[in-house]
């Protein structure tokens, strides 16, 4: 039986993991997806990332999904003369329209919507919140701000503005060029940095046009505030803790980590739980105590998905790092209180009906038939698979789609593995053989045992599960 776990890797490509030879170690070492951080690099580097990933996926016969992450609207000051300055607490500063190098006295600040918005009293943070100034007085191109937590402010170090809903739009221009290189290339998934309402997901949802699924990274307090919208909206969630935690109070960021992933899974959608998360194994080979602990309990909480940075982006240890995650996921997952959890965690809310009914009762049948060894959930718009992971049995979930993109976007899903079949999509009759043959050829399944098999009626058709089957296998 393939013991790969139910828990998912997310890694995120960058210098030090571009090469051909390193990403087939990180795929080797248990990544099932890549982000693509669009804030870095250029289009020629990740195309050719790209054309290397879809290449050793081919090879290795897996679905491996690719996520094309936005940048979105990051808040960036101006550049100084001197590179940077020290900002000193009690001091005055000045924030405004200038095109011109900055001093100690003031820089320039590139986006007129934040003068519009500010009042005074106001707290802006800069340099992930490592400096904090607050606003006396401002009119639309310049405000007058006191240092309340000094430090060296170096150029172009981003601008955080926790309590403000800016009045623009999580995608930017910059956004729409990758955006669109990056559907053209093919990506599983777009990722939006900074989104701050519903609307923003609504946008982006035009633009995409169903070229990929969409995941909202949560890292606003605005964001929080319609959290149940957002999430029904998109098609999966990051709990992007880098930004949020600047964005509120650090000790708030875990709290929110559970309320996130608990209402994903309410709403059946992937959710991946993201950043420092082996922080310190970007210059150790081994992580510290504390970061471990945090990885078991993003997988205790019941996420389906973990993710690396800069650990596989820019670190020296990017291979250690994904074994790392991968032992930690598997010794959780091999604590019979993990599934304990699961268990007492399943929300009995139906909100896609009929859907809904039969992945429970799937769900459910395996906790009473002996002997069962997968659920085979039967997939055209990867429903049916997000809601049988939603009730998170101790069972591979495999889903058979005729549509490839279908097949890699699961990637991300808890427990899913895809597989590609066309020809059980064409008549009713093969729906339980072709799941029979594919559990067995794959080693999710041996003579003697059951399985049980979700699907929709007439098959192929979006949106519909209504059939539920359980299939014994003869010795
Ligand atoms: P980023 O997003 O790495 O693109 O900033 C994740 C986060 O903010 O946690
Ligand atoms: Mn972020």
């Amino acid at each position: 039986m393939p013991h790969k776990t139910h828990t998912k890797i997310l890694a995120t490509i960058g210098p030090s993991s571009s090469s051909k030879e390193q990403i087939e170690k990180l795929i080797d070492a248990g990544c099932d997806a890549f982000r693509f951080n669009f804030s870095h690099g250029t289009h020629d580097e990740h195309k050719e990332r790209y054309e290397i990933v879809r290449k050793l996926a081919k090879e290795k016969n897996l679905h491996i999904t690719i996520v094309a992450d936005l940048q979105g609207p990051k808040l960036r000051v101006g550049e100084f003369a001197n590179g940077s300055v020290l900002l000193k607490e009690g001091q005055k500063f000045v924030l405004d329209m200038d095109h011109v190098p900055g001093n100690e006295d003031r820089v320039e600040l590139p986006h007129k919507e934040i003068f519009e918005a500010l009042i005074p009293g106001e707290k802006l943070l800069l340099n992930d919140g490592n400096i904090v100034l607050e606003v006396l007085s401002c009119d639309k191109s310049h405000a007058i701000t006191e240092v309340k937590v000094g430090g060296i402010l170096s150029g172009h170090k981003g601008v955080n503005l926790p309590n403000i809903t800016l009045p623009i739009s999580a995608i930017t221009e910059k956004d729409r060029k990758d955006l669109e290189f990056a559907l053209k290339l093919g990506v599983d998934w777009i990722s939006l940095s900074f989104v701050q309402t519903a609307d923003d997901v609504r946008e982006a949802r035009k633009l995409i046009d169903g070229r990929a699924w969409i995941i909202s990274k949560l890292e606003k307090p605005s964001a929080i505030d319609e959290l149940d919208e957002i999430i029904r909206l998109s098609d999966g969630i990051m709990v992007a803790r880098g930004d949020l935690g600047v964005e509120c109070p650090l000790p708030t960021v875990p709290v929110l980590q559970k309320k996130i992933v608990s209402a994903c899974r309410k709403y059946a959608r992937p959710v991946i739980v993201a950043t420092q998360m082996l922080e310190s194994m970007i210059n150790a080979p081994t992580p510290t105590r504390a970061e471990v602990s945090d990885v078991a309990t993003a997988v205790y909480d019941g996420a389906d998905t973990v993710m690396l940075s800069a650990e596989t982006a820019a670190g020296k240890y990017p291979v250690e790092a994904v074994k790392m995650m991968s032992s930690v996921i598997r010794q959780v997952e091999a604590d019979p209180l993990f599934f304990t959890l699961m268990q007492k965690s399943r929300l009995h809310s139906c909100c896609f009906g009929e859907a809904d009914s039969i992945t429970f009762a799937a769900s459910e049948i395996a906790g009473v038939l002996e002997k069962v060894s997968c659920i085979v959930t039967y997939t055209s718009s990867g429903l049916t698979t997000f809601l049988t992971a939603r009730e998170r049995p101790n069972l591979p979930i495999l889903a058979i789609t005729s549509d490839l993109e279908v097949a890699r976007r699961l990637g991300i899903v808890w427990g899913a593995k895809s597989f590609v079949n066309k020809e059980s999509f064409k008549s009713f009759d093969k729906v339980e053989d072709i799941a029979v043959k594919i559990a067995l050829e794959n080693g999710f399944a041996k003579p003697g045992d059951n399985i049980i098999i979700t699907a929709g009626f007439p098959l192929g058709k979006k949106g519909r599960t209504n059939m539920l089957h359980t299939v014994h296998i003869p010795e």
